[in-house]
């Protein structure tokens, strides 16, 4: 069994990949090719939003939009302690001070009713992570960030084709990231990433970011970077999504199965009514977390701990000066989470042995 099995996936679309791919290969446009454009429309349009800009990755998609808002030294970020490092490490690289803020004990979202005495004369945006694929509280977010003037980014690297309210992520905030890393839910053959947003300002500067603040060929608006997304990744990515919605919905019921398999041992994920999550992880809670990774070791599970240290414990932020049990709740969801095999072809055999396992490990 595979935590994630991309093989099978893979396998099931393979001839249109590989015609894809081939088709890019005879074009050998392999930077800008077409590809990058109809990514672009066709995922703009499905998030809802007016602009989408392919990338190299999730973490330069977080680097064009933090660029984009002309964020300056020493500006304060507001984000969560619980997710994976770029969300926090991209600001830090430019400069700005992550600000953690505790998260919700049944979501693991950012806690809205914290931020705000987490914010000072120098906050200056907040970074809320849709994490394991539901989106944040962007409702009661947004209201805080209207009253305190602070810009907003969604960082949707694992919630791409999730829902909230209706709306899809990657459509709340100034600006939203995605990440079509193999391993997302929406994944790519390589790293791949883009940016939402509906300000044409901001569109007009990431598209010249990314490929080295070039307006026109060799004239240098401004100070940019290679951002740049193949067309390669770029065609897997538009015969990927042909059956991303039907994936969506596949995720939907190995989720439910592990669920109600599950719920009478372990703490199974809470979806809040008004959210579609998109499952990038099925994450359990136990107190008795090592009598589940023995039995996971002993029956050959493959598993991830998603997040075993808690961002502000980490040592590369240790100059932010945060002590063990300034998060309280992120510390603790931290020693006890644990991520099942997820994918949107995992098959009843293979969920029916993750649960047994779950089961003998807790009552060891
Ligand atoms: C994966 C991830 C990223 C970074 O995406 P990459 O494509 O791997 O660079 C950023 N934020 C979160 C929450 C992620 O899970």
């Amino acid at each position: 069994m595979n935590f994630i099995d991309l093989q099978r996936q893979y396998k099931e679309y393979k001839n249109e990949i590989d015609l894809a791919i081939q088709n890019v290969l005879n074009s050998s446009r392999y930077v800008f090719g077409q590809e990058i454009n109809t990514l672009e429309k066709t995922l703009a349009d499905y998030c809802g939003v007016n602009y989408a800009i392919a990338c190299s990755s999730g973490t330069d998609a977080l680097m064009l939009a933090l660029m984009a808002l002309g964020l300056k030294q020493g500006d304060e970020i507001i984000t969560t302690p619980f997710t994976f490092i770029a969300s926090a490490e991209i600001p830090a690289l430019l400069g700005l001070k992550p600000v953690f803020v505790d998260i919700d004990e049944k979501t693991y979202n950012i806690n809205p009713e914290l931020i705000e005495s987490a914010i000072t004369d120098k906050t200056k945006a907040i970074i809320a992570v849709d994490i394991f694929g539901q989106a944040a509280e962007f409702e009661e977010i947004e209201k805080i960030a209207e009253k305190y003037g602070l810009f907003v980014i969604e960082d949707a690297a694992q919630s791409f084709g999730a829902e909230h309210k209706n709306k899809n992520t990657c459509s709340f905030g100034d600006l939203s990231i995605t990440s079509f890393f193999p391993a997302k839910p929406l994944g790519c053959y390589g790293d791949g990433g883009m940016v939402f947003t509906d300000d044409t300002d901001y569109a007009e500067k990431m598209v010249s970011f990314r490929n080295h603040g070039q307006g026109a060929k060799y004239e240098h608006k401004y100070i940019g970077i290679n951002a740049r997304l193949d067309s390669i990744q770029a065609a897997i990515l538009l015969e990927k999504f042909k059956h991303y919605e039907i994936e969506i919905d596949l995720r939907q019921q190995k989720a439910e199965y592990y669920i109600d398999n599950l719920k009478d041992f372990v703490t199974t994920p809470y979806i809040k009514d008004y959210n579609k999550s998109v499952y990038a992880q099925f994450s359990i809670y136990s107190e008795n977390r090592q009598g589940i990774i023995n039995s996971f070791t002993k029956d050959n599970i493959p598993f991830a701990i998603h997040y075993p240290v808690p961002l502000h414990l980490q040592p590369c932020f240790e100059y932010l000066g945060y002590k063990k049990g300034a998060f309280p709740v992120a510390e603790k969801i931290s020693s006890g989470i644990l991520s099942l095999p997820m994918f949107a072809h995992i098959n009843e055999r293979e969920q029916s042995l993750v649960i047994d396992s779950v089961i003998k490990g807790i009552k060891k």
